[in-house]
């Protein structure tokens, strides 16, 4: 890698840091027994997945 040419501004570096921040994860609820999930998993206190038992 190569040694920075110039220095980066204060505004730049925050600038580039404002896209650093983590997103709240999606969440939602279990069909068959409310449970807050992951969307598009099966659910790990049940099993259930698009109102079948998917895992045992
Ligand atoms: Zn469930």
């Amino acid at each position: 890698m190569g040694t920075p040419t110039q220095r980066r501004t204060k505004a730049s570096a925050r600038r580039r840091a404002s896209h650093f921040a983590i997103k709240k994860q999606a969440l939602v609820k279990c069909s068959n027994c409310g449970q807050a999930l992951l969307p598009h998993r099966a659910c790990s206190k049940c099993g259930y997945f698009k109102g079948k038992k998917t895992v045992k």
